[in-house]
């Protein structure tokens, strides 16, 4: 059996089974232990600074006696203790994507996923360079400034060229007033050169998510094609850093595999890279197993209800507070609601999950990947996180200004958030208002502007914010950023 060790570039050594059953058998016993659990509750408290704020964080030993944790107040506490580390490092800010997906063709043979390989019954479709043109002036049109880009593994279909090929035109489309300005990406584990060209297109953030963190499921789930390689997938965050990706988002589909068992193999995933490459993960993913084609959700045995899954998000929160935390509209309003208290900081909204998807009137769903629970449009969602007061932001300032991997984490720990951030966001907010909104959108919008800009502690930072927002509203003079 290999030993644990964090360093090492070996999947089952930083991955390390026999370390994920002692942590689960550590909180086991120590979930009732209240001193335990009240000293590691103060240790994820954020601590004031001179120039800001710091959080320790917390080990996957750790938070993952507060995952065991079933005492109500003990559990109060750490949706409390969420919610301050949230407003400390992200503020009220909630960015937000939408997804677009390429093509469905694939070679694996996921258990969980549609698009695998013997499922003859789903409709196969992959964009052309037209139709991808056409996808993203729909979403522009709708205000999306930042996508994350879906594919299936296929190397004859999907071959890395056409994924680089569809990342220029989705750059060089400006529609209007609009533009796409990040472009993350979610594509299967690739090799370093790969990664490379792919940080030389310009991408944001490279996200894979992980699936399970158990190899034996792991190589079970994934019975065939080359995503059935445990090391191969679990290493590929490894071989993006090489590449120069330096901002990777990790996710578990929660509903695989025990709850506990991902969430121990995450935070050590996030060790890993912290340990090896001096920064942990930019971000992290919360999906769970939706109905979808071909596939039944109860088939899966581990679904875990919506309070479970609540209190998992606030531990992922709590261990790891400089990561930005992602929930898509697989989640239905009300969990979604519930989520962002807790520490979520990016949300997608107004998505279509089927390929070719944002340019038909009616939500097509012959090539979709997973049922969307949350279906209202980018408008309304855009209101409700007002009404429920968070600042919608389509800001992409940070990595087109070289603020990635530890920079960005700088940042949100030199307590500048509000001087950059929140700004930038407010901007951005106005672009969509102007541009997008619908009437009431935009009257509660500008409302929210106005009471933010007060928010702004440097005298002159806010002057310029302001000024530029007037720019905004009378002028096509967009694209402002700090
Ligand atoms: N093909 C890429 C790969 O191999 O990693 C990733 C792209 S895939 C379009 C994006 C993610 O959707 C998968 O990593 C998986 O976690 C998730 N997914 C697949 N089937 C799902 C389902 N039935 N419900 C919810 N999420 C699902």
């Amino acid at each position: 059996m290999a030993a644990y060790n964090p360093k090492s570039l070996k999947a089952e050594e930083f991955i390390s089974d026999e370390e994920i059953r002692a942590t689960l058998a550590y909180a086991e016993a120590n979930k009732n232990n209240v001193a335990l659990i009240d000293e590691i509750l103060e240790k994820a408290r954020p601590q004031k600074t001179a120039t800001g704020c710091v959080c320790a964080g917390l080990t996957h030993r750790e938070a993952s006696v507060l995952l065991a944790c079933e005492i109500p107040e003990k559990i109060e506490r750490m949706y409390e203790i969420a919610e301050e580390i949230k407003l400390a490092f992200y503020g009220n800010r909630i960015v937000i994507f939408a997804p677009l997906y390429l093509s469905n063709y694939c070679v694996n043979g996921c258990l969980y996923c549609p698009y695998h390989l013997k499922n003859k019954h789903i409709a196969r479709k992959k964009l052309t360079q037209e139709e991808v043109r056409a996808e993203v002036i729909a979403l522009q049109d709708m205000g999306h400034k930042r996508l994350a880009i879906e594919a299936g593994e296929d190397p004859v279909n999907n071959p890395i060229e056409y994924i680089l090929e569809c990342i220029d035109t989705i750059y060089s489309v400006h529609h209007k007033n609009g533009d796409i300005r990040r472009v993350n990406v979610n594509i299967a584990a690739t090799t370093v050169e790969n990664y490379r060209r792919l940080k030389e297109a310009g991408i944001g953030t490279y996200i894979l998510f992980q699936e399970t963190y158990h190899k034996e499921s792991y190589e079970r789930l994934h019975p065939t094609g080359p995503k059935h390689d445990y090391a191969y997938h679990t290493e590929a965050m490894d071989r993006a850093m090489e590449g120069g990706i330096d901002d990777v988002g990790l996710g578990v589909l929660f509903g695989l595999e025990l709850y506990k068992y991902e969430f121990a193999g995450l935070l050590m995933h996030a060790e890993h890279l912290e340990a090896v490459h001096g920064v942990g993960p930019h971000t992290i993913s919360v999906p769970r197993v939706k109905r979808a084609d071909d596939i039944d959700p109860d088939e899966f045995d581990n679904g875990i209800d919506d309070e479970t899954f609540t209190k998992l998000t606030a531990c992922i929160r709590l261990a790891v507070p400089y990561t930005g935390m992602i929930v898509s509209t697989r989640e239905s309003e009300a969990v979604r609601r519930k989520l962002l208290r807790v520490g979520i900081s990016q949300v997608s909204g107004g998505s279509r999950t089927s390929v070719g998807g944002y340019t038909t009137e009616e939500r097509p769903h012959d090539t979709e990947q997973f049922d969307v629970s949350d279906q209202r449009s980018l408008d309304e969602v855009v209101r409700w996180l007002m009404e429920n007061n968070h600042i919608p932001s389509f800001c992409t300032a940070c990595y087109r200004a070289g603020r990635t991997g530890d920079r960005f984490m700088s940042l949100c720990k030199s307590g500048q958030i509000l001087n950059c951030c929140h700004p930038n966001a407010l901007m951005t907010l106005a672009e969509y208002l102007e541009d997008y909104a619908s009437p009431e959108t935009k009257k509660i919008g500008n409302e929210m502007i106005e009471r933010e800009l007060g928010r702004i502690p440097k005298e002159k930072v806010r002057e310029i914010a302001a000024q530029n927002i007037k720019d905004i509203r009378s002028s096509n003079r967009r694209d402002f950023r700090f």
